[in-house]
């Protein structure tokens, strides 16, 4: 049995509050189906008293203060701190997502780079001299927006988190966390690292609660300026329409049906050996996943049988286990919705190629699925299916390749196959998506922008364009 600490507290206000007008969360190990642990759940009350303290810490911490030395060197500390803890906050992640423990040291570490890169980056990003048409200095300064609610999913919890909590932090805002119900552990015991790190009480707290009892509330507060969200594209909706009262800002990563487009040019070879955990990695259960391949008509068979050679060599296992490739979903409804899309995929004509089935006795797990035989505009085609299940489509030119990958609401990833530059070129630009891979499944880094096209929403997480999400831009004019 492991000695890990599992968080047991939400932290408002530099308290431990071990307990909430919101009752408590029960939490399950998604790889055996038994309790995990029992937390607080903030209601009403707890988000009043965060955001309060909130306020007052932006207002009179001095955390937004011209100089960044403060900030930068807490930052930095935490980072530090992240990586010291890198293995127990991985174990926690692993325990609470089910994600296998290589994926989950990964994020954790990749989470410290975050900081690391947000707390580099805050002596580089500034304002710009401009030459205005008069007698004087023009220029314009980044100033924070003020108190943040940063609202994560449960796919990637902490380094979701990560990718909020540092830029807004970096940029001198107050920051509200609030994680999944599903998966808080992670982002509270980032919370108590931060306090340790010297970041300030009121200026990153952490509360858990269920979206469905505090969500409204938290984001029409008068409190918040700025709400950060990533999740679903029908929650992204809700929030965007309530934050319209008081306008305030909004940026949203939400849902996906990415394509991966493979042309008969290409690498056939590698790109059926890559695919595969271009869609199943963390089970499916990933925005960007690459969920529609499709595939030109002469190298379908090909290309097919590799896939699906390859996916049947995926080692489904324990989270635990440092072999284990893809591990349980990370709940028993998530994983029965997916099944549901599996039975409406046959209901629609698909055939099963493989996986549709659950593995082992215990914990929530699916064997990854590949079908094909069903068209672009059936529901599984168009919907986010957010689970083990890719669909296999052939496309004859690459006009219809375009217009294919192009028609879902979505417009998050994807990626590009083939060996002609100058076809990869021109999709680069008529692909609607945010992010592109040509050649590889991987398009997602540090130092570059994250973010959707259509209905996947709008904001630039990661790179430079992350800290303008948390800036208000001024124009200061000096009469010489
Ligand atoms: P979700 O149900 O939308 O929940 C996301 C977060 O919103 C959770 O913390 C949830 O709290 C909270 N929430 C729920 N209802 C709310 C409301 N009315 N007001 C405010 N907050 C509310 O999404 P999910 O199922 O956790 O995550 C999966 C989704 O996230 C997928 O669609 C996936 O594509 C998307 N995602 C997108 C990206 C990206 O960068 N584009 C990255 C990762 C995931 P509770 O858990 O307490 O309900």
């Amino acid at each position: 049995m492991s000695n890990v600490q599992l968080p047991d507290a939400l932290l408002i206000n530099g308290e431990r509050r071990e307990s909430g007008s919101g009752g408590t969360i029960e939490l399950v190990d998604p790889a055996t189906e038994t309790p995990l642990c029992t937390l607080p759940a903030a209601g009403r009350k707890e988000v009043d008293e965060a955001l309060g303290a909130a306020r007052a810490a932006f207002d009179g911490s001095g955390w937004d203060n011209i100089n960044p030395t403060k900030r930068r060197e807490a930052l930095f500390a935490l980072a530090r701190l992240i990586r010291e803890h890198a293995d127990e906050i991985a174990e926690i992640e692993a325990r609470n997502v089910g994600k296998p423990i290589g994926d989950a040291r990964w994020e954790i570490n990749a989470g410290a780079r975050c900081f690391e890169y947000y707390a580099g980056g805050i002596s580089r990003f500034g304002g710009e001299t401009i030459p205005v048409s008069s007698d004087g200095f023009d220029f314009t300064v980044r100033v924070p927006v003020g108190v943040v609610a940063a609202i994560v999913p449960w796919n990637f919890p902490f380094l979701m988190a990560c990718w909020k909590v540092a830029p807004a932090l970096a940029t001198g805002n107050a920051v509200l966390l609030k994680p999944a119900s599903l998966t808080p552990l992670s982002a509270l015991r980032m919370g108590e690292l931060a306090w340790e790190a010297g970041v300030p009480e009121g200026i990153l707290q952490v509360i858990a609660g269920p979206g469905s009892q505090i969500g409204d509330y938290l984001v029409s507060h008068r409190e918040i300026n700025k709400i950060a969200f990533t999740g679903e594209t029908g929650t992204g909706a809700r929030i965007l329409k309530q934050a319209a009262d008081d306008i305030k800002r909004v940026s949203l990563e939400l849902g996906g049906k990415s394509a991966n487009v493979v042309f008969a040019d290409a690498d056939i070879e590698a790109a059926a050996r890559q695919s595969p955990m271009g869609v199943f990695a963390n089970t499916g259960q990933d925005c960007c996943a690459r969920s529609r391949v499709l595939i030109e008509r002469s190298a379908y068979d090909d290309f097919r049988d590799a896939f699906v050679a390859a996916t049947k060599e995926i080692v489904v296992g324990e989270p635990l286990d440092e072999s284990t490739m893809i591990g349980p979903m990370v709940s028993r409804g998530q994983r029965e919705t997916v099944e549901g899309y599996i039975n409406l995929a046959k209901d629609e004509g698909a055939r099963v190629l493989c996986g549709a089935d659950r593995p082992r006795d215990k914990g929530f797990y699916l064997s990854p699925t590949v079908i094909d035989g069903v068209g672009n505009d059936a529901r599984v085609n168009q919907e986010e299916i957010f689970g083990p299940v890719v669909s296999l489509i052939p496309f004859d030119d690459e006009a219809e390749a375009v217009r294919l990958a192009n028609a879902t609401p979505y417009g998050l990833s994807g990626s590009l196959w083939t060996k002609d530059v100058s076809r990869a070129l021109r999709l680069a630009r008529s692909l609607r998506s945010g992010v592109l891979g040509v050649n590889t499944v991987s398009s997602v880094f540090q130092e570059a922008p994250f973010g959707g096209f259509k209905q996947s929403g709008f904001g630039r997480d990661l790179g430079m364009e992350a800290m303008k999400l948390y800036t208000e831009l001024k124009n200061v004019f000096i009469k010489l």
